[in-house]
């Protein structure tokens, strides 16, 4: 039988092209029912921490990511809407990774909060040079503001 993810396009590298980060603005713009599993699990688009484990290969370079490294994922969306997770090394690799310019601001990366002083000011720094580099070029794909339709329950206080 044939595989079809061999017909899927890929780049010199063997990654697959159709990988995208915010392919699709939301899980309402999708038609497949089995995609929103992962959209409900994994509503971010990144995510940052220090690697737990020597387990995680970077999508960039293609090498392990050490424990103990900083160790960012995308959640690229493929051409029917799910999401897969790719790990990158947290410094270089996930910067020069094409996708990462669609990140809007560093809070997007999920667990950023956790991360010591210096990490968040190294973040920080590479995040404000990549924003630099891609503003004069051709804006990555529109993204329309967030669709997520999210019932404010917040009861206000009076006192
Ligand atoms: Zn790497």
């Amino acid at each position: 039988m044939d595989d079809p993810s061999k017909k899927l396009p890929r780049d010199e590298t063997g990654s697959y092209l159709h990988l995208k980060l915010k392919r699709f603005p939301s899980v309402e713009a999708l038609s497949m029912s089995h995609a929103k599993k992962t959209w409900a699990q994994y509503p971010q688009d990144a995510d940052i921490d220090v690697a737990p484990s020597n387990r995680s290969k970077c999508r960039q370079c293609h090498q392990v990511i050490e424990k103990g490294n900083l160790r960012a994922r995308l959640w690229l969306q493929c051409h029917r809407g799910c999401k897969i997770s790719a790990y990158f090394h947290g410094k270089n690799c996930v910067w020069k990774y094409p996708e990462t310019s669609k990140i809007n601001k560093l809070d997007d990366f999920d667990g950023i909060q956790k991360l010591s002083k210096s990490d968040k000011q190294y973040l920080e720094a590479e995040f404000a040079k990549l924003k630099n580099e891609t503003s004069g070029k051709r804006k990555p794909d529109e993204t329309p503001s967030d669709i997520a339709v999210q019932t404010d329950s917040k009861k206000k206080r009076s006192q």
